[in-house]
């Protein structure tokens, strides 16, 4: 084994404990990690992952390894099989080191809703790291791990990767299997990114895309190589969707940051082009309806039966009342009764329905955006990284700070959130750049053409 890894894995567990109080970190797998490099085979050893560090979100499976979704319902569950994301990191040579902190069954913006308590953001032990997938950003953020896996239902990895200054990309729908991922809402639910460079991030994006005879939804277009054409990058046209001056609760110095990249990219060279989408206006409320709805239906199976602890001692009904009332938090009941509201009959048509048609909609309207441009630009979130306990009380205005990302899930484009600009307190502002469908080589151009140019602040 190279002295090198082992000085990484070595270095990697005096920070969890010298780091503990950022709390990013369910499980330490380290000393598995080291058993399993001593026994790579020649494939191993060559695979483009070799010796990485990796974090995985606590919500996808790890033969072997607890797997809580960030509840106290699932806290004796061990993983019986590997996602497929895992078992491809592994093929690959990557090292999967820990498990990362998340609201629970990634609901949520700011990983405060987690059965192990809130992770902290490097940039202050009282500011949230965003979420759901806020452990994962905070371990590549610290530079606990090389890079790590989130899910991205509503904005999960690019909203905590804006927070923690670092890159988030979630990718089409359908490129990476969701197979061992658990379901939150299956109709947005992708497997996502973080990482410090488009380096990194690309090599782990060629690992774990591709088809999947276990994900029916997996897409079997071809993923192809990336490589950089600095001479081609300026040819692609960028979008913006609306202008975001007329939004509400929009933070100002994430609207001058945004203006000014703009006129950073007109000055390159780079044709911009203006829309207005206003069916983006209803992005979040659509979201919130068919997500919840997707999530009541998901989520019935954490019964006390099929999944999660149970006193069997009782009637069915007992263990199905007791096993919920005490597994699962807060939040997580608001959206099982919200869900179970929007699909109860009298109210199905009234807002699932109705829900579905505007989901349409939005799709369309982004499509033709993509008829005339590459890209599409917008802030990853319409607020700065605030503080814990800011928002814990107040759901609604935790839910509109997804306005910016929940449309590309609505819709299954990519996007990633690029870190470019520092607020006057020093806390991270993100970009957002989205391409159409299976165009994630688009995002990897444009984001390296501004790595080049020192416009990413890692
Ligand atoms: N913040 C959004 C929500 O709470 C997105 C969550 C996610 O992407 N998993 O639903």
């Amino acid at each position: 084994m190279s002295k090198n890894i082992q000085e990484k894995i070595d270095s990697f567990n005096q920070s969890v404990i010298s780091n503990s109080r950022i709390n990013c970190i369910v499980e330490n797998l380290s000393n598995t990690a080291l058993e399993k490099l001593n026994n790579f085979t020649d494939s191993q050893k060559l695979g483009n992952l070799y010796g990485k560090t990796i974090g995985i979100k606590d919500n996808i499976n790890i033969k072997g390894v607890k797997m809580s979704c960030g509840s106290h319902i699932l806290n004796n569950y061990s993983a019986p099989y590997s996602a497929t994301v895992v078992e491809r990191i592994e093929n690959d040579g990557g090292l999967i080191v820990c498990t990362t902190n998340m609201d629970e069954f990634a609901m949520g913006s700011s990983t405060e809703y987690s059965i192990h308590g809130p992770t902290k953001n490097i940039f202050g032990d009282d500011v949230v790291a965003g979420g759901s997938s806020g452990g994962s950003a905070v371990a590549v953020a610290s530079g606990l791990v090389d890079v790590a896996l989130g899910s991205d239902t509503g904005g999960s990895v690019r909203q905590p990767a804006s927070f923690c200054g670092i890159y988030g990309l979630k990718p089409t729908y359908g490129r990476v299997s969701r197979y061992g991922l658990t379901a939150f809402a299956s109709s947005f639910d992708q497997i996502g990114i973080f990482s410090k460079s488009i380096e990194d991030m690309v090599d782990l994006y060629r690992s774990i895309s591709g088809f999947d005879l276990n994900d029916s939804t997996s897409s079997n277009i071809s993923v192809d190589n990336f490589s950089y054409d600095d001479d081609n990058v300026q040819k692609l046209k960028i979008g913006l969707p609306f202008n975001i001056q007329n939004q509400e609760n929009i933070n100002n110095e994430v609207v001058d940051y945004y203006l000014s990249s703009i006129d950073f990219l007109k000055n390159k060279g780079f044709e911009i082009v203006e829309f207005d989408m206003e069916s983006l206006k209803y992005a979040v409320s659509v979201y919130y309806v068919l997500s919840t709805a997707e999530a009541a239906s998901n989520l019935s199976r954490f019964d006390g039966i099929r999944y999660g602890f149970s006193n069997r001692k009782k009637d069915f009904e007992s263990i199905y009342f007791d096993t919920k009332t005490e597994g699962f938090g807060e939040e997580v009941k608001r959206r099982i009764i919200l869900g179970t509201y929007v699909l109860s009959s009298g109210y199905y048509d009234q807002f699932y329905s109705k829900a579905q048609k505007v989901r349409k909609i939005i799709k369309d309207e982004i499509e033709s955006c993509f008829k005339e441009v590459d890209l599409l630009f917008l802030p990853t979130t319409p607020e700065l990284p605030y503080s814990i306990n800011e928002k814990k009380g107040d759901p609604l205005s935790m839910y509109l700070g997804d306005s910016f990302t929940v449309p590309m899930n609505l819709s299954g484009i990519p996007a990633i959130n690029v870190p470019m600009g520092k607020s006057k307190s020093g806390l991270p502002i993100g970009m957002q750049f989205s391409s159409n469908r299976f165009n994630e080589n688009k995002l990897f151009s444009i984001c390296s053409f501004l790595q080049n140019h020192n416009k990413v602040t890692v």
